[in-house]
C-alpha cells in the first residue's frame, strides 16, 4: 500500500475542512473494509491514490439509531451489525435491517458503517485489478475492457459515461425504496438522486455523509427486501430488490420498487409500481411487476444476460416476502 497520512477528524466540520483542504489527494475511512482493500491492490494511478486519509471514528456520537418525530435518524458511523439488530430499526423498518444483515459476514458488519456503504466505490475486476492494470474510464484511462471482454457482473440497464460497473452496495436500494433522505455536511438529498452511475454518489468536493434519515412508512404498509448472490454468504449481490407498497393487503394504491446491482445506479421502476397499483397481490401480479422492472433491461452479452431473470426474481421475492 502507499503511505499515506492519517488524520483523525474531531467533528463533521473538522472533517469538511480537511476534505477541502487536501481536495483530491484526500480521501475518508470509516470503518475501513472497503476502502483499505481498494488501497492495498493500487488500482488507481499513483498520482490519484491519498495522500491523506481522514478517519471519521474519531468523531463522537456519530453512530446513532434513533426515532424522532421525524422517524428514523442513523448516524453515518452506525454500523451494519447494529442497524440489522437495533429493536428501533427492526419495529417500523424491517427491510432495511434485513439488508444490513445480508451485508457480507459478522465481522464485516461489525465495522462496516451505513455511510461507507452508500459511498463504497464499484467492484469491477477490470478497475480493481492490482497496480492500475486495466486502465478504463474510471481509473484514469479510457474506453472500458469489460464490453468486449468479462462483463458477467456489470450493468443490464446501461453504462454512465461509458462505465458499465453495478453500484454494489446493497443499502442503497432499499433506503430508496423507503423514500430516505441522506444528509451531508453540505446538503440533503432524496436517496433515489443521491447515487450517480459514475462516481457512486452526487456529493462534490468537501462533503461526506453524516446522516441518513428514513420516513415512518404508510400505515398498513409492506416492505421487503430480496438479495441473490452467486454464494449465500459473504458474497455482494447478483442481483437485489427493495419494495414497499401500500397496503399491504387489499387493493394496492402506491408502490416503490427499486432494483439493485444490476444498473450503475439503484434503479426505482416506474413500470413496476404501474405494474401494481389497482391490483391485489397474488403470485401473477408479483410476476407481472417482476417483468415490467426489467423490460428495459439488455444484457451487454450472453454473460451478463441471467442478471435480468434474477432481478425479476428478486422482484417478485420480495414482493411476496
Ligand atoms: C468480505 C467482504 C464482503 C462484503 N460484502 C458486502 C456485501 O455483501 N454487500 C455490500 O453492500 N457491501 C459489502 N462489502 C463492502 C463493505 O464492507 C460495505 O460496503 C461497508 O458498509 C463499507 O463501510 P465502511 O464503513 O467499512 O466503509 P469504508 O471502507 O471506510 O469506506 C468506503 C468508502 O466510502 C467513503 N466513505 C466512508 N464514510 C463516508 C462518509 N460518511 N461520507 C462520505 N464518504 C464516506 C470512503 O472514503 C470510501 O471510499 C463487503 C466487504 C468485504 C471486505
Ligand atoms: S465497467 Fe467501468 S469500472 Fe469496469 S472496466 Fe468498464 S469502465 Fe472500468
Amino acid at each position: 500500500m502507499k503511505t499515506f497520512t492519517h488524520i483523525n477528524a474531531t467533528t463533521i466540520a473538522d472533517a469538511g475542512a480537511k476534505l477541502t483542504q487536501y481536495g483530491s489527494s484526500a480521501m475518508l475511512i470509516a470503518g475501513g473494509t472497503d476502502l483499505i482493500s481498494f488501497l492495498k491492490t493500487r488500482c488507481l494511478p499513483d498520482a490519484q491514490l491519498p495522500k491523506y486519509v481522514i478517519n471519521l471514528k474519531t468523531i463522537p456520537n456519530l453512530d446513532y439509531i434513533k426515532e424522532d418525530t421525524g422517524g428514523l435518524k442513523l448516524g453515518a458511523m452506525a454500523t451494519l451489525d447494529k442497524i440489522a439488530f437495533s429493536p428501533v430499526v427492526l419495529a417500523k423498518w424491517p427491510a432495511l435491517a434485513a439488508a444490513a444483515r445480508g451485508i457480507a459476514m459478522w465481522q464485516v458488519r461489525c465495522v462496516g458503517t451505513i455511510g461507507g456503504n452508500l459511498c463504497a466505490k464499484k467492484r469491477c475486476w477490470y478497475y480493481r485489478s492490482t497496480w492500475n492494470k486495466f486502465q478504463c474510464v474510471l481509473n484514469g484511462g479510457t474506453g472500458c475492457p469489460a464490453v468486449a471482454g468479462n462483463h458477467r457482473y456489470e450493468s443490464v440497464f446501461g453504462a454512465t459515461n461509458g462505465c458499465y460497473a453495478v453500484n454494489p452496495n446493497d443499502m442503497a436500494p432499499v433506503l430508496v425504496a423507503l423514500s430516505a433522505k441522506i444528509v451531508t455536511n453540505k446538503s440533503t438529498y432524496d436517496a433515489e438522486k443521491f447515487f450517480d452511475g459514475f462516481k457512486v454518489t452526487v456529493m462534490g468536493a468537501g462533503e461526506l455523509v453524516t446522516e441518513i434519515q428514513v420516513p415512518v412508512p404508510p400505515a398498513g404498509s409492506k416492505q421487503g427486501w430480496y438479495k441473490a448472490a452467486e454464494r449465500q454468504a459473504i458474497d455482494f449481490a447478483s442481483a437485489s430488490a427493495a419494495i414497499l407498497v401500500t397496503p399491504a393487503t387489499g387493493t394496492i394504491t402506491a408502490a416503490r420498487v427499486v432494483l439493485g446491482a444490476v444498473g450503475t445506479t439503484p434503479i426505482l421502476s416506474a413500470a413496476a409500481a404501474t405494474a401494481l397499483v389497482g391490483k391485489t397481490m397474488s403470485e401473477a401480479t408479483a410476476e407481472a411487476a417482476g417483468t415490467a422492472a426489467v423490460a428495459a433491461a439488455k444484457e451487454i452479452g450472453p454473460s451478463n444476460k441471467y442478471k435480468i431473470q434474477m432481478a425479476k426474481g428478486c422482484v417478485k421475492k420480495a414482493l411476496l416476502s
